[in-house]
């Protein structure tokens, strides 16, 4: 039997959603890069926990994937996301998982806020999910992207898809919020999507480099 290929690309997160969606926007892009086998999570790759002690989305990116990238000698993909409210100023921000304490309990998260917003009429609730994906070699930090979702917050959640905060936006010309649409429909308009996709040209260049090293 042949050996199994070696990894070349870690996600630092736990999150499989995450790594499904990275291998997807993948498949395909790099000869001989088997994306199922050789694109592999933080546990897999025994790569430690990292604290989040960034003030920004791209701070903690960063840190996320250089940290991942040195612990494991591999290039490391992270991401780091919030939901920004304009009345209050961007909050929850980095502090989303956490808004209702550290448990990051979504339900907890959620009703905290929408209590937070009782008073506040439709034509003031605009929000936007926010990502920065960063990507870095153990040499060093390669690249970062950031990618917005806006929209606007419900009084009361909808739908059961999704997670956090996706049964309260419904996204800018939408009527459906976030936790009402399927799966590749949210990618093709989201945060993550949008700021994994800019940064594809630099995570293949970097993948197609391994092979030439
Ligand atoms: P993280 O980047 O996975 O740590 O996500 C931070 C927090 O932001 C999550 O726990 C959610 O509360 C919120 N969040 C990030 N992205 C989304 C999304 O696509 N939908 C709903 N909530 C999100």
């Amino acid at each position: 039997m042949s050996e199994p290929a070696a990894p070349r690309l870690v996600l630092a997160t736990r999150n499989q959603g995450k790594l499904r969606e990275l291998r997807e926007l993948l498949r395909g892009q790099v000869p001989g890069l088997d994306v199922d086998t050789q694109v592999i999570d933080a546990d897999t790759a025994g790569a430690p926990d990292v604290v989040e002690s960034g003030v920004t989305f791209a701070a903690n990116a960063v840190l996320k994937a250089e940290q991942t990238a040195i612990a494991t000698g591999l290039l490391a993909v992270a991401d780091d996301s919030g939901l920004a409210v304009d009345v209050l100023n961007g909050a929850p921000g980095i502090f989303s998982a956490r808004w209702a304490g550290r448990h990051g309990d979504d339900a907890a998260n959620l009703s905290l806020l929408l209590a937070q917003l009782s008073d506040i009429p439709a034509e003031q609730r605009g929000a936007a999910f926010r990502c920065a994906a960063a990507l870095a070699a153990p040499a060093g930090l390669v690249a970062v992207k950031e990618g917005e979702l806006r929209g606007t917050l419900l009084a009361a959640p909808r739908g059961t898809g999704g997670f956090g905060y996706d049964p309260v936006l419904v996204p800018s010309g939408m009527d459906r919020t976030c936790a009402e649409l399927s799966g590749p429909e949210k990618n093709a308009i989201s945060h993550r999507g949008l700021a994994f996709r800019a940064l594809m040209p630099a995570l293949v260049r970097g993948l197609e480099e391994q092979d030439t090293a």
